[in-house]
């Protein structure tokens, strides 16, 4: 298999390893991704970017280190991202171990891989703001202690350390990204920003009356997931492996962003919205915020897209996926549906 500049995605199928993808792709790299199940999986977001058929699949699991260091050995990449594991703050409650497994087991197990492999290849790790728990003092940078506040958060920590250690004692290219939220049309419908944009879709259609949602005070760091992506590229064409915050450096609550939202449909979202307790977490975070300070002077990368911006695209993809006969709930959509015929990836 050709070394020309090869990416290994682990996750491809998930909001950010399409993103990558079609990152790449434009970049000119050959783009292998793993799913857990090559021939169960739909890869919508794939089939939704244009991008199905143009990259190489593979089945994998995580968890799994023969076939993990097997489809490492096969690919042979230049880079690899490991954008997989079990990506949910709120089903971690419900999921602690399979959480734990997928994000720490098998963040070593690319680790261990790349090092039993011995192969020379640059390894980027999806690590996470929710290391870090409340930053009610500030935006967090890259020296902020941890206190994760979910078995999510305690799995990112400990994945995180992990690539610390391996760069540490092995001289591996590996570097984490902690990242705050980001967003897009790609992410799945049980995450609160698509609840939220789907719930006003549907009020203003008609056809809801009602959208429950849990604790509004909580503040957070939106971006836009197509140029995160674009960040972890470049962490990886660093000249030498180091970990970056990336964020937009804004704190918005979850109340200005459902405001946003509503208005954009043209309601009033104090009719609609329906406080319901039960919603809450065991733990949350109020305030999550980060200081991008670093990634803006080491490698040129600030956001463009603020948490506005980022409620006036998924609101736009969203109509488009209504007016394009969709079934809600299904973003594989129908071939007519081309998120691409709005602006939402970077330039390449
Ligand atoms: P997604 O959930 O969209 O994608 C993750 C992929 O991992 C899925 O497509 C799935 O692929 C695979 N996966 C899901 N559950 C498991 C599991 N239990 N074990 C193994 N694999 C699993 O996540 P995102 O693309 O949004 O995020 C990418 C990475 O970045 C994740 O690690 C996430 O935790 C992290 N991150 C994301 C942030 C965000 O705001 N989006 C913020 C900070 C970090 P398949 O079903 O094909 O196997």
């Amino acid at each position: 298999m050709s070394r020309g500049r090869t990416a290994l995605i682990f996750g491809i199928g998930g909001q950010d390893g399409s993103w990558l993808a079609d990152l790449l792709v434009r970049r000119g790299y050959a783009v292998h991704g793993t799913s857990r199940d090559r021939e169960a999986s739909s890869f919508a977001n794939l089939r939704r970017l244009g991008l199905f058929g143009r990259v190489h699949l593979h089945s994998a699991g995580l968890n799994d280190f023969r076939s993990v260091a097997q489809v490492i050995k096969e690919v042979r990449p230049t880079e690899i991202y490991n954008l997989a594991g079990q990506s949910s703050v709120g089903l971690s409650f419900d999921q602690p171990v399979e959480t734990l497994d997928s994000i720490v087991h098998g963040t070593v197990n690319i680790l261990e891989a790349i090092r039993f492999l011995g192969i020379d290849t640059r390894f980027y790790n999806a690590s996470s703001s929710e290391c870090f728990g409340n930053t009610e003092h500030g935006p967090a940078g890259e020296t902020h202690s941890f206190h994760p506040r979910s078995p999510y958060g305690v799995g990112k920590a400990a994945a995180y350390w992990a690539v610390a250690n391996y760069r540490e004692a092995y001289g591996l290219f590996a570097c984490s990204g902690i990242l705050f939220n980001h967003e897009s049309p790609l992410r799945p419908a049980r995450y609160v920003t698509q609840k939220i944009v789907r719930g006003a879709a549907d009020i203003a259609e008609g056809r809801a009356d009602q959208l429950c949602l849990g604790d509004l005070s909580v503040a957070r760091d939106w971006g836009w997931a197509p140029e995160y992506v674009d960040a972890m590229a470049r962490m990886l064409a660093h000249d030498q492996p180091e970990d970056f915050v990336i964020a937009t450096g804004r704190l918005h609550t979850l109340e200005e962003f459902v405001r946003l939202v509503f208005d954009c449909f043209g309601l009033d979202w104090r009719r609609y919205v329906e406080i319901d307790p039960g919603l809450r977490r065991p733990a949350d975070i109020t305030h999550s915020v980060g200081d991008p300070g670093k990634a803006n002077r080491l490698l040129g990368w600030s956001a463009e897209t603020t948490m506005p911006g980022v409620v006036a695209k998924l609101v736009e993809a969203e109509r488009i996926r209504r007016r394009d006969g969709s079934p809600a709930g299904n973003p594989a959509g129908s071939p007519a549906e081309n998120l691409m015929s709005i602006p939402l990836a970077v330039p390449a």
